[in-house]
């Protein structure tokens, strides 16, 4: 086996990804990622109109003898001119029997940041990690190795016949060597990438290959897949 070849395969070892049985351990972490979103968005700076509120309200009816109730925002339209045209804006809150109707006067952009986005996500982050833990306690996570990439393989130089049938098949996998010097050798095959095609596809172009040069093993028992030992 060619160093290049020990290389490349212990790569496989440690492959995987975590997955826990219980489904609280997802619903934390989704939650947590929303929550850290929400945080991460109420730091971003907006920018809005300031008003300075005029002190002294005016009153509106909540009911018009015509329309019957009326609105917040109709009461507010019937309060503007009310102000004498100082007021920008008039906003109106219900009361009874009147809305109290304050006007507002602008006074430029201001930059602010969301602090209820800031507390959602804070909350939110709460809860995830509390899912989070819940469900890590009853179904610890644990490393599934991934079973696409449980095998080794080696390509056999002293029977490499370098036709590069392996490397049209399966490319992202063999690769013939590159010679920086003229050589009366042809370059032989080895594996550039383990995990740059299916077991399938690499099996393929093992089977393909004319002289049986391409060694696969079972990564956990080392058992030969191919080529098939003489009396296996
Ligand atoms: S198919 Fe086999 S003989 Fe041909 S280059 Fe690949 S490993 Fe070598």
């Amino acid at each position: 086996m060619s160093s290049d070849n020990d290389e490349q395969n212990s790569k496989r070892k440690g492959l995987g990804y975590f997955r826990s049985k219980d489904p609280l351990v997802y619903i934390g972490i989704i939650v947590l990622i929303m929550g850290i979103a929400f945080t991460v968005y109420g730091f971003v700076p907006i920018n809005t109109p300031n008003y300075q509120r005029i002190p002294q309200p005016v009153y509106i009816s909540i009911t018009n003898g015509t329309q019957g109730f009326i609105s917040a925002d109709q009461a507010a339209i019937i309060a503007k001119p009310l102000f004498n045209g100082t007021a920008d804006n008039v906003v109106c809150f219900s009361g009874s029997p009147d809305y109290t109707c304050y006007g507002e006067i602008f006074t430029g952009m201001v930059t602010v940041t969301s602090n209820s986005a800031k507390e959602y996500g804070g909350a939110m982050d709460a809860v995830g990690i509390a899912a989070f833990y819940l469900g890590y306690m009853y179904e610890p996570l644990t490393l599934k190795k991934r079973e696409l990439h449980s095998i080794r393989i080696r390509v056999d130089e002293d029977i490499c016949i370098a036709n590069a049938v392996c490397v049209e098949l399966a490319p992202k996998v063999f690769q013939l060597k590159k010679q920086n010097t003229p050589s009366l050798l042809a370059p032989l095959a080895y594996v550039v990438d383990p995990f740059g095609a299916s077991n399938d596809e690499i099996l393929q172009a093992a089977q393909m290959c004319p002289t049986g040069a391409i060694i696969i093993e079972d990564e956990e028992t080392g058992e030969r897949i191919h080529p098939p030992l003489p009396n296996g």
